[in-house]
Formats: structure tokens, C-alpha cells, sequence
């Protein structure tokens, strides 16, 4: 794309400090958000998929500072306008567009730098959201907006929904109240209720329309960027497919851009024109939305697009299970963080085995090295499945193996003889309950590049990127 985005987010990391003991000594970071780019081009939707806990709505967080960004830039240009081109009076042309030229100008009065480029490359960019002191700040929250899931819990109840919505005027300096009203009345019919209900309560609203109501608040102050978290997961389909309909339109009217953060993979693949896959607090695939869900290129994302269910079963396909266990940010693996539990983690040079072999030949030695097997536990499942009373030291090193194997889906003989050997002393090790050993063993043996290099994001053709060693 050759326009200028409405926001680049570059590099942005959130880090939370995790404080241990009574004296709250910093005991190290959970890295929810660990330096993910992006950008988002006027009047498109921009995706950000992933399952619950990656850091998406952190990112949302981060990008109205909300959350404090760790490091990064978020840059805005109001409009998709580049500093130097100027073409500030383009939206307010659009029916819509009753604020703009008003609320454009107060943004560049008061960011120093928009409409200028910055002098040196040294200098922090002057377009930097997180570089903006409160007033910039505010300025710049007028121009992005923010939908949340559940409507219903932001509205307070002793207000109508009216005066909820014209309080946002009043705060941007809008001093007439029969000015508000009838803003806020023509906005709330634009989202398909009726000028009456300005009246009303939230609690005499039903959740999809309370949502509407929700979209004319973030819409009220005729926002540049809408980021939309999770904004009809909490409704029914019929009610989504209704709000989604809606956004698109007005999207359309207001000329807006949409930050759309979901875990429903249906509903991005409907409203987004591209989409970035996010894992663990980083981006792991990122291009346009066909071509992400028809070519996906991470595995990842392969694994989420198997799950998608399909109207005609015979277009389904094979669904891929993802096994292994999911890891906290505050330990994230080294290498791919999603080498735990990809199912095309690479196998050590000269190996070549069943992939799903090697897959829970992979989990149970993650399990040893993270010294999360506990010899006794085993040994005490050998002894309740003996049909006579056992004493635990009567279990021998094959009955240990045995067990451990068959707990972890791992084949005895393991199919190739180097591997084979290697698990065999680790498994021996641990029975003598020398874990050290153990994992010196399988260290040695089953290196691959995906446990320990930290894949490099790469293009796959325009404008889609993966990251991922498999290319
Ligand atoms: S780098 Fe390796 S572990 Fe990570 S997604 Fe690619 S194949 Fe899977």
C-alpha cells in the first residue's frame, strides 16, 4: 500500500513487572505485548485474532495508553494524511464529517510536529502517541475510540443513555445542550434506534442494542479509528451478523478506520480486509484476510483455521489439534514460542520420524527438562495399577518407563535409534531421580532450530509476513 496509515504501531512492547515476596522485590516480566508491528491504512479493518490471554486487548490498551507502553512508537496521522501532504479538509467533505475540520485543527494546534516532518531522524517522532503530554493525549482519545464486548457494563444506570452520549460533547467543549441533543438523536437513529430513546435507561435496553447505543457513544465525537474488542462475542449470532452489518456501514459513512480485536476467527474472516495473528504477545502472521485464511503460512494459524466450522461439512478441514501445554508470558519459551505445541516442529537434522511421534517425543521431553515430572507420581501409578499390593520400591526401571511413555503417548521403541537411546536415559535418569542427567541428555539430542532460534518475520508475497523457521 503506497497510502499513509492512520496509525503505525511499531515495535510496541507491554511488560508487567511480577513482584515476589513480602518486600515486593521485582521477581521478573510477564511479557504480554513483546514487539509487535503493524499498521492501519484509512477506511480499512484491521484484524487482531488470537485466543484469549495472547496480549490483543492489551495492545488496545497500550495504543490509547490505557496501559503505559513498555517501549515502541504508536505514530498517528490523523486521516491517513502524511505530515507533508496536507489533505485535511478530505473527510470533512463526507456527510459525517460535521466536527472535523474543527477537531483536525485542534489536533495539529496542539501536537507540535503534525503537518510538519520531523528535523532529524534523532529526535522522537513528534506524531508519537507515546511521546504526548495529557492535553495531546486528550486530543489524540478524541480521535480514537474505543468499543468494548459488553456495552452494558460501561453505561452508568442512573443516566439516560442520552445525556451518556452528549456527555462527551460537553467534555470536547460542545456547550449547547440543544446543540447535543439533536446530535446525539440524529446519531442515535444513524444506529437504528429512535431519537425517543435519548430518554431512556440502559437497563430498558437489550444487549444488541445497547451495543448500538455503544457504537453512537465511540462514534459521537467522529472518531478517525474505532478499536472494537470483542465487540459482538457477547451477543447472539443473529444479533452479531446485525451489529456487524451496522459497522460496516457506518464505516462507510464516517470514514472510519477499525482496530477489530476478536477470538472468533468467522467473524474477522467476515469484517476484515487484513489480519494479524497474534501468539504468546507477538505477531505471528500478518497479510491480507483471504489470503491469511486460505494460505496460512504459521502453523498457528494453520491450527486456527482447521477449527473454523464450515456450513457444508465436505468443505471442513481435517481439524488440527493443538497439543502440548500453552506457556505463560512470564516464561515464554526460548526459540518459537510456539514450539510447544506445533504440530510441524521441525525434527533434529538426520531425523526423520512420524511428525506426531515427534510431536509427543517433543512434549514429554519439554515436561523432563522443565523438571515438571515427578518420579514418585510415576512410581505411584505403577503401584495402583498392579493388580497385589506393591510396595513402591519394588518398581523396576522398565515398569517406570513403561508408565511414563504411555502417559506421554510415546511409542516404545521410539522409531529412531539415536532418539530412541536418548529418551531411554533420560527416563533412566529420572527413575534414579537425576533429573540434571536427564535433561543433559535430551538437550544434547534434540536440538532444532525452532527451540532454539527465535524465528525471523519474512514475506511471503505482498504484504503477507510469517513468522516462522519453516520457510
Ligand atoms: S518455527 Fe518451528 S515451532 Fe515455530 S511455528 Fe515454525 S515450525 Fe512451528
Amino acid at each position: 500500500m503506497t497510502e499513509t496509515p492512520v496509525l503505525s504501531v511499531r515495535d510496541l512492547k507491554k511488560h508487567y513487572p511480577i513482584t515476589k515476596g513480602i518486600l515486593s522485590r521485582q521477581g521478573g516480566v510477564a511479557k504480554a505485548v513483546d514487539g509487535i508491528s503493524f499498521d492501519i491504512y484509512p477506511g480499512e479493518t484491521f484484524g487482531l485474532v488470537g485466543e484469549s490471554g495472547c496480549g490483543k486487548s492489551t495492545v488496545a490498551e497500550a495504543i490509547v495508553r490505557l496501559e503505559e507502553p513498555t517501549d515502541g512508537e504508536i505514530i498517528v496521522n490523523p486521516h491517513g494524511d502524511s505530515p507533508e501532504n496536507g489533505t485535511v479538509d478530505q473527510k470533512a467533505t463526507t456527510d459525517a464529517g460535521w466536527a472535523a475540520i474543527d477537531r483536525l485543527q485542534s489536533l495539529i494546534h496542539r501536537v507540535p510536529g503534525i503537518g510538519r516532518t520531523a528535523s532529524s531522524a534523532d529526535e522522537a517522532d513528534p506524531r508519537d502517541v507515546t511521546q504526548f503530554d495529557s492535553q495531546q493525549l486528550k486530543a489524540f482519545r478524541r480521535d480514537v475510540q474505543l468499543l468494548l464486548q459488553d456495552s452494558s457494563t460501561s453505561f452508568d444506570p442512573r443516566m439516560t443513555v442520552g445525556a451518556a452520549i452528549s456527555e462527551r460533547l460537553a467534555i470536547h467543549g460542545m456547550a449547547g445542550r440543544a446543540q447535543r441533543r439533536t446530535i446525539v438523536e440524529d446519531l442515535l437513529e444513524r444506529v437504528g434506534l429512535s431519537a425517543t430513546d435519548y430518554d431512556r435507561f440502559p437497563h430498558e435496553f437489550s444487549g444488541g442494542q445497547l451495543q448500538r447505543i455503544g457504537l453512537a457513544r465511540a462514534l459521537v465525537l467522529n472518531p478517525d479509528l474505532l478499536i472494537a474488542d470483542e465487540p459482538v462475542s457477547a451477543l447472539d449470532v443473529s444479533v452479531q451478523a446485525e451489529i456487524l452489518a451496522l459497522l460496516e456501514d457506518l464505516q462507510e459513512e464516517f470514514d472510519l478506520s477499525v482496530l477489530f480485536i476478536s477470538h472468533d476467527l468467522s467473524v474477522v474472516r467476515q469484517c476484515c480486509d487484513r489480519v494479524g495473528v497474534m501468539y504468546l504477545g507477538q505477531l505471528v502472521e500478518q497479510g491480507k484476510t483471504e489470503g491469511v485464511f486460505t494460505h496460512p503460512q504459521h502453523p498457528y494459524t494453520e491450527a486456527l483455521v482447521s477449527s473454523i466450522p464450515t456450513p457444508d461439512p465436505r468443505d471442513s478441514l481435517e481439524e488440527i489439534e493443538l497439543t502440548g501445554d500453552v506457556p505463560s508470558p512470564e516464561n515464554p519459551p526460548r526459540g518459537c514460542r510456539f514450539h510447544t505445541r506445533c504440530h510441524r516442529i521441525i525434527q533434529p537434522e538426520g531425523v526423520e520420524i512420524p511428525q506426531s511421534e515427534w510431536r509427543a517425543l517433543r512434549t514429554l521431553a519439554i515436561k523432563i527438562e522443565q523438571g515438571r515430572i515427578d518420579p514418585d507420581a510415576v512410581v505411584a501409578s505403577v503401584v495402583s495399577m498392579e493388580p497385589a499390593p506393591t510396595a513402591p520400591t519394588a518398581v523396576t526401571p522398565s515398569q517406570f518407563d513403561r508408565q511414563l511413555r504411555s502417559e506421554h503417548d510415546v511409542p516404545a521403541p521410539v522409531s529412531d535409534p539415536a532418539l530412541e537411546a536418548a529418551l531411554t536415559d533420560a527416563i533412566d535418569a529420572l527413575y534414579d531421580r537425576d533429573p540434571e542427567r536427564a535433561r543433559s541428555v535430551l538437550e544434547a539430542l534434540f536440538r532444532t532450530p525452532c527451540i532454539t532460534d527465535d524465528p525471523d518475520t519474512v514475506t511471503v508475497d505482498d504484504g503477507h509476513v510469517s513468522k516462522c523457521h519453516l520457510r
